[in-house]
């Protein structure tokens, strides 16, 4: 079967994704899927990290849009990561895979706080970390907080999957029966083309520090594995084509 083509990877999961069919909430159906296709990988002695988003629960934009203050709705999706955050850890748990939760905000007595050095300590012992909370600041999201700990834990590569799409593509697939999927592209393509891939700030700060993306679909079971063993699975983003 070969060797995994990544040794240290970080899987971002939005909270859509986390959602399902029903848009909102946690499938347990979908996380359960999710912690399988994890442990799959790390069984292949894969060191796994990741990173949840919120949206399934808030998003800081809805919030100000609503007239909120835009820090305190920002504080709100954070907090709501950490939710999906420990429904991901239960689940890894219920298939015996020990994970530890790190918090980029302070809440001791639900999880570690973010210590840059620990989690790779626990990634060498093959646990899992999810780092919840984002970046601990507001007007970011959690695609740059994949980003920023790829880059912190010298991670090879993000594996962002997706539930809605299997990779990038030209136009809105969903819209447009005609739309092309990339193969590859590179940061600049995708900050120029304005690809909703991710923001520009997680865009820029993995082009900066030349850590490849891989977008893929994980509702196809196997699919971690795949893109962790290098298959041509979805889309690669790198730093040059
Ligand atoms: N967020 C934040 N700072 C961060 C990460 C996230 O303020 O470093 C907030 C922001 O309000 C965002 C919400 O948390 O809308 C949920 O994160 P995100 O939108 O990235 O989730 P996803 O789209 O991946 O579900």
């Amino acid at each position: 079967m070969g060797n995994p083509k990544y040794k240290r990877v970080v899987l971002k999961l939005s909270g859509e994704a986390l959602a399902g069919q029903q848009g909102f909430g946690i499938s347990p159906d979908i996380i359960k899927s999710i912690a399988g296709q994890i442990k799959e990988v790390v069984e292949l002695n894969v060191e796994v990290a990741v990173v949840v988003g919120a949206g399934n629960i808030w998003r800081g934009k809805v919030g100000s849009e609503m007239g909120m203050d835009r820090a305190t709705a920002d504080y709100m999706g954070m907090l709501a990561t950490v939710m999906n955050s420990l429904a991901l850890q239960d689940s890894l748990e219920h298939l015996g895979i020990e994970t530890r939760v790190q918090t980029s905000i302070d809440m001791r007595q639900v999880a570690e706080p973010y210590i840059r050095r620990r989690a790779i300590r626990h990634l060498e012992k093959k646990r899992v970390v999810i780092f919840a909370a984002g970046t601990g600041n507001p007007y970011f999201t959690t695609d740059t907080t994949a980003a920023l700990r790829a880059a912190e834990i010298e991670a090879e590569v993000i594996l962002m999957a997706k539930n809605n799409v299997d990779g990038v593509y030209n136009a809105d697939p969903k819209l447009d029966k005609n739309a092309v999927k990339y193969e590859q592209l590179s940061y600049l393509d995708v900050l120029k083309e304005g690809l909703g891939v991710m923001d520009s700030t997680a865009s820029s700060l993995c082009m900066d520090n030349d850590i490849p993306l891989i977008v893929f679909s994980f509702t196809e079971e196997g699919n971690v594995k795949r893109a962790v063993m290098g298959e041509n699975i979805g889309t690669i983003v790198r730093g040059n084509k």
